[in-house]
């Protein structure tokens, strides 16, 4: 070999060196754990005293963990009605004591009102918390677990994004409050192996899953459950259910309380998500970045106060008359996904999505954290939020969680 023959194979074999340590290898693993309670519980929503006489369908916690070789993050779907910070924290704790991290994992609320109450508002009275220990303890074990089974299960990956619109005509969701203020676009991350099987799909869409009502006594998924039943079969691998911006009031167009409507509703967002997920776009080497700021937010609420004082609400929420509360930017490749600790109205979720500058936006809500109703600094005193007033800590959440959203955008 001559000096510039060896000089140009060199090059080659540097450029090809670096080529490899820059297009990070994307690996994603997957997981499922049901977390449906073993015995009665009260059902969380509506009213007190709902107390459980049976299962129609499973509930689950599902993970799915990215890691691109630099960053890992993760994403963990639960049917439940809500998880506060003092929750999240305590999964957190339980998944380091397993030898696994959830500390870049956003760990989300269904909201779904047929689930075992999470949150201590609906037990048999007003001044009696729901909340069974032993299943609470149970659940942060099985959520602490599915984190670990997909932190093992990493293989390599390749990631694409979509999109569908379900349409007013579909009667799946509604504004009661301003019928045409409403996100009907469905997002979809899904995640292959090489060989294109599906490893997991994260549907976001966004509705509360009420359909069955306050004399429901059953255990439920509600249509989420149909979600990842029929995605499950027809995608394969392991759909999540991640709601969106639901607050005040986005909820489903069902004309009756009945499972038949709970299937319909679920079928068409099954539907409209494995269309979403076979036109998908594929990231070519993406990169992912993860960026939050943790927020302190004054607590106005007097009631929250009160039940806070009794032992209803989790204590420990509130420090110096703040409560501390966290907001998520991830973004991966063509997509921006952003985190609202609670329940976001629509006019703030488009605020944010707006602001996104990718072709992929998805706005998860009760993400880490169940704060109640998120309301614009303007709505806020309006007569026609009285109700998502009384259910929010206060008049400041929503500019200081869209604020801080909008500097990690760099906006
Ligand atoms: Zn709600």
């Amino acid at each position: 070999m001559t000096q510039t023959g060896f000089i140009a194979s060199l090059m080659i074999a540097l450029v090809l060196l670096n080529t490899q340590s820059s297009s990070a290898l994307l690996r994603a693993g997957a997981s499922s754990r049901i977390i449906t309670p073993q015995s009665s519980a009260y059902l969380a929503g509506l009213r007190n005293n709902r107390l459980s006489q049976g299962v129609h369908d499973d509930l689950f916690a599902r993970c799915l963990i990215l890691d691109d070789g630099q960053t890992r993050v993760g994403f963990v779907s639960t049917d439940l009605i809500g998880l506060t910070s003092s929750a999240i924290a305590e999964i957190r704790n339980r998944a380091t004591l397993i030898g696994s991290s959830a500390e870049n994992v956003i760990i989300t609320s269904t909201h779904q009102h047929s689930g075992p109450d999470t949150i201590g508002l609906w037990g048999e009275s007003e001044s009696h918390s729901g909340v069974d220990p032993d299943y609470t303890d149970f659940l942060y074990n099985q959520i602490a677990s599915a984190i670990k089974d997909a932190s093992e299960n990493l293989e390599l990956a390749e990631i694409s994004f979509g999109a569908s619109q379900i349409e007013e005509s579909d009667r799946v969701s509604r504004n009661v409050r301003e019928p045409d203020l409403i996100d009907r676009e469905l997002g979809v991350i899904k995640v292959d192996r090489t060989n294109g099987e599906t490893i997991a799909t994260m549907v976001n869409f966004t509705a509360h899953p009420e359909i069955m009502w306050s004399d429901s006594l059953l255990l439920t998924a509600e249509y989420p459950g149909v979600v990842y039943r029929e995605c499950d079969e027809k995608i394969g691998g392991i759909t999540l259910f991640i709601n969106g911006a639901l607050g005040g009031m986005i909820t489903t167009n069902n004309q009756f309380n009945t499972f038949e409507e709970v299937e319909r509703i679920g079928g068409i967002v099954a539907q409209k998500a494995v269309e979403a997920a076979e036109s998908a776009e594929k990231q070519v080497n993406p990169k992912i970045q993860h960026s939050f700021k943790t927020l302190e937010i004054p607590l106005e609420n007097q009631q929250f106060q009160a039940l806070m004082n009794l032992g209803i609400l989790p204590k420990e929420m509130p420090v110096n008359g703040n409560i501390h509360t966290e907001v998520h930017l991830i973004e991966i490749g063509n997509a921006q996904i952003a985190t609202f600790p609670g329940e976001v109205l629509p006019k703030l979720g488009f605020r944010i999505k707006n602001s996104m500058t990718t072709d992929y936006n998805f706005i998860l809500g009760l993400a880490n954290d169940e704060l109640g109703y998120i309301l614009a600094t303007e709505d806020y005193s309006k007569e026609l939020y009285e109700y998502e007033k009384s259910m929010s800590i206060g008049s400041q959440i929503g500019s200081i969680t869209t604020n801080a959203l909008l500097d990690l955008l760099g906006k």
